[in-house]
């Protein structure tokens, strides 16, 4: 018999899904475990969805998909393909987002980080 082994946390497969945003399957000592997840429309991460959980996420009407709860991704609405798009410079797109947190957060990571490499 084949048996697929690994850790809860380390070893997993994300399938794309069209109607949920991924589900992550585990494999464990016990098979296979499958797990849904969603993912925050402003900062892109991944978290487990728990019914009935009773952990307020919210939701972005604008953007018209689920948000991880964090404190800014509720107050701001910078999408996440906003976020990219400030990663990489696009200045239409700073512009629009330069009075956010989220976006001047990015910036100074960036500056932080290209004082790392250009000593
Ligand atoms: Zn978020
Ligand atoms: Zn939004």
């Amino acid at each position: 018999m084949k048996q697929q082994r690994g850790s809860m946390t380390n070893d997993f497969n994300i399938i794309n899904s069209p109607k949920e945003n991924g589900i992550f399957e585990f494999f464990t000592d016990l098979g296979s475990q499958f797990f849904k997840s969603l993912q925050c429309r402003h900062c892109g991460i991944h978290y487990q969805y728990v019914k009935n959980s009773g952990i307020q996420r919210g939701y972005c009407v604008k953007c018209g998909g689920p948000l991880c709860g964090k404190e800014l991704c509720i107050k701001e609405d910078v999408p996440y393909e906003a976020q990219i798009e400030i990663e990489e410079g696009n200045k239409k797109t700073i512009m629009k987002y330069i009075n956010t947190q989220t976006c001047q957060d990015i910036l100074r990571k960036q500056i932080e980080i290209s004082k790392k490499y250009n000593k």
